[in-house]
């Protein structure tokens, strides 16, 4: 049985706190008065500064809430840096690790991801592991050689279908308007699948979400290609009306 659907909203640098209870609370009258309920779990992934503010409304509506980035050490003389411990002490359930904007404008290795994936781990979070290739990458020809050897290298020991979600986000799809098609996101979803196995505790239930200019009018299409098990979406998860219809497309 396909895993069931996460739709995971990243914020990125954007929303005041009015800004984004204002966003939580439209998305949790929503899914009150939704009927029937969307069949998937929602998360929503603000910057940290609101990340202690709006825990108690995302437990109210059962919605996942998550970091957008965390260290490897647990504590320490990191200035500037969040452990994932104190993600989940303030009542997270999930942290983004290996965003393509982390790996490019902070030089994040494969090994820094899977550092940072296994401190989410061992903080009981659930981690969203980002890869994805690059326009170049996609041209010449090894796009999914090139994801799969990024993913194997970023995946910390211990991955499991109840702690780790795989999101894969072409870096020239994401905030462009420009999406794989469908036949692309069908061949790099199956390469995924298959490099999980042997590497996780339950592959075939393992998540791997789709991720890069997800909207309302492309969701339904996106999530209903073989071995998509959700999405992150960036633009779209900042006006509630559209990440919950995206979120309605499940
Ligand atoms: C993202 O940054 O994770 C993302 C998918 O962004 P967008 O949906 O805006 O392309």
């Amino acid at each position: 049985m396909a895993p069931r659907p996460l739709i995971a909203g990243n914020w990125k640098m954007h929303m005041t706190l009015v800004e984004g209870a204002k966003l939580v609370d439209a998305l949790g009258m929503a899914l009150a008065e939704a009927t029937p309920k969307p069949a998937c779990d929602i998360a929503v992934c603000p910057p940290f500064t609101l990340l202690a503010p709006l825990s108690e409304a995302c437990q109210k509506y059962g919605f996942g809430l998550g970091g957008q980035d965390c260290h490897a050490e647990a504590k320490g003389a990191f200035t500037g840096d969040v452990a994932a411990g104190m993600l989940a002490d303030i009542g997270c359930t999930h942290v983004i690790v290996g965003h393509s904007e982390r790996r490019s404008l902070h030089e994040e290795s494969n090994a820094d991801v899977k550092a940072k994936a296994a401190a989410a781990l061992a903080a009981r979070l659930t981690a969203i592991l980002c890869v994805g290739e690059t326009e170049s990458e996609r041209d010449s020809g090894k796009a999914e050689e090139i994801v799969v050897a990024q993913l194997l290298a970023s995946l910390p020991d211990g991955a499991t279908a109840a702690n780790m979600v795989v999101a894969y986000e072409p870096v020239w799809a994401i905030g462009t308007g420009r999406t794989p098609t469908v036949a692309q996101v069908a061949a790099m979803h199956k390469a995924i699948r298959a490099a999980l196995d042997g590497k996780v505790g339950d592959p075939a239930g393992m998540r791997i979400l789709y991720g890069g200019s997800v909207k309302p009018g492309n969701a339904k299409e996106l999530l209903s290609v073989e071995n998509v098990d959700g999405a992150l979406v960036g633009g779209a998860s900042l006006v509630s009306a559209d990440f919950w219809a995206i979120c309605s497309t499940c």
